[in-house]
C-alpha cells in the first residue's frame, strides 16, 4: 500500500462515490440537458447563494475562464507571485486572455488590501489597465495558508473603490472553511467569481465548480465552450460532485490533524530547517543536510511514502481522503528513524 503524500488529487473515488456514478442520469450538457449537472450547478449555487455555477474539467479551466471573462486584452492582474493563475496554468493568463500579471510577495500567499491598492496603475496611457484581482484560498505555496477573513473584505473594498474584479481560487476553499469556521456564503457575498475544485480534498475523480451571477456564468459557458470543455453527458462526473458536497467536507477536519501530526513529528529533527504555519492539509518545510529534497523524497520511498520537493530547498506533504490514521503513523515513525 502505496502512502501518497505528493498532492490531494491522488484520491481514487471511493465505493459509494462510483455507486452514485454509476447510476447517475445523464444527458448532452452543451444542450443544458444533464439533470445532474443542473443539480450539481444549482446546488453549489444555493450554498453559496450566488446566481449560478458552471462544472468544467479542471481548476485551471475554471480560473482561465474567470480570467477571461472579467479582463479585455492589454490589462493586468494582480495576483500573488507563487500563485496557481500565475505559475502553474502554463502562462494562461497571457496566452488566454492577452493580460500582463503584476506579481506580489504576499505574506504566505496572501495578498493584504494595502498590497493591492499599491499595484494599481494609475489612469495613464503609459499604463495597462488594471481590472482584476485574484486571490488563492487556500494558498498552495504559502503552506495551505487561510485568509483571514476581514482580510477578504479590506480587499473587497479596494476593488469597489477602484472598478476591480475580485476572483478567488478557491481550489481548497473547503479546507480553508473548515479551518476557520467560515461559510461558503460569506465568500459567495464577496467574490465576483470563485472556482472550487472536487478534484482535491473532496476526493472526486474529475471536475471544477465556476460560481458567479448569470451574466457572468452566462459569458463563463460560451468562453467553455471556446477553450473545448463543453462536455457531453458529463453527469457521471457530476454524480462524484455532488456525492462529494454531501459526503465528504466534514472528512477535512482528520486531513488537519494528520497534517499537524506530520508537523510535530518534522519538528524534531535537525535535518528539517524552516516549517511553514500548518493551517489546513499542506506541509511544506526545508531540508537541511544530511538530505537534500531529492534524497529526502528517495529515502521515503524506500518505505512506500512518496512527497515532492517543490524547490531547491523544500518538500511538500498534503494529506487527503486516502490517507489514513495508520499511514500516518507509520510516517511519524519512519521520520523518527531518520
Ligand atoms: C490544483 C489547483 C488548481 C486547479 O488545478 P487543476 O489541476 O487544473 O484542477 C487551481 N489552483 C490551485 C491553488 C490548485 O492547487
Amino acid at each position: 500500500m502505496i502512502t501518497d503524500l505528493r498532492s490531494d488529487t491522488f484520491t481514487k473515488p471511493s465505493a459509494a462515490m462510483l455507486q452514485a456514478m454509476f447510476t447517475a442520469s445523464v444527458g448532452d450538457d452543451v444542450f443544458g440537458e444533464d439533470p445532474t449537472i443542473n443539480q450539481l450547478e444549482a446546488m453549489a449555487a444555493d450554498m453559496f447563494d450566488m446566481e449560478a455555477a458552471v462544472f468544467c474539467p479542471s481548476g485551471t479551466m475554471t480560473n482561465q475562464i474567470a480570467i477571461k471573462v472579467h479582463t479585455q486584452p492589454g490589462d493586468e492582474v494582480i495576483c500573488e507571485k507563487l500563485s496557481h493563475v500565475y505559475i502553474y496554468e502554463g502562462g494562461g493568463i497571457a496566452f488566454n486572455s492577452g493580460c500582463q500579471v503584476k506579481a506580489i510577495e504576499g505574506n504566505y500567499g496572501r495578498l493584504s488590501a494595502d498590497q493591492v491598492v499599491e499595484a494599481i496603475n494609475p489612469q495613464d496611457i503609459h499604463k495597462a489597465t488594471t481590472s482584476l484581482v485574484s486571490v488563492e484560498n487556500t494558498a498552495n505555496r504559502g503552506g495551505g495558508s487561510c485568509y483571514e477573513f476581514t482580510d477578504l473584505q479590506s480587499i473587497k473594498e479596494v476593488c469597489l473603490q477602484n472598478n476591480l474584479k475580485l476572483h478567488l481560487d478557491g481550489a481548497r476553499l473547503w479546507n480553508a472553511l473548515v479551518a476557520k469556521k467560515e461559510t461558503p456564503r460569506q465568500h459567495g457575498e464577496l467574490f465576483d467569481s470563485i472556482s472550487i475544485c472536487l478534484s482535491k480534498g473532496l476526493g472526486t475523480p474529475v471536475g471544477s465548480l465556476l460560481l458567479g451571477n448569470n451574466s457572468f456564468i452566462k459569458k463563463a459557458r460560451r468562453v467553455r465552450k471556446v477553450f473545448g470543455g463543453g462536455m457531453r453527458q458529463a453527469g457521471y462526473l457530476a454524480a462524484a460532485g455532488i456525492y462529494a458536497l454531501e459526503n465528504n467536507i466534514v472528512c477535512l477536519n482528520e486531513d488537519h490533524a494528520h497534517a499537524q501530526q506530520i508537523l510535530i513529528a518534522l519538528q524534531k529533527k535537525e535535518f528539517v530547517g524552516k516549517i511553514m504555519p500548518v493551517e489546513t492539509n499542506i506541509v511544506i518545510f526545508e531540508v537541511l543536510p544530511p538530505y537534500t529534497p531529492k534524497s529526502f523524497e528517495a529515502e521515503l520511498a524506500k518505505f512506500s511514502i512518496l512527497c515532492m520537493s517543490i524547490s531547491s530547498t523544500q518538500v511538500r506533504m498534503v494529506t487527503h481522503l486516502d490517507i489514513s490514521s495508520e499511514m500516518i503513523s507509520n510516517l511519524v515513525s519512519v521520520i523518527e528513524t531518520m
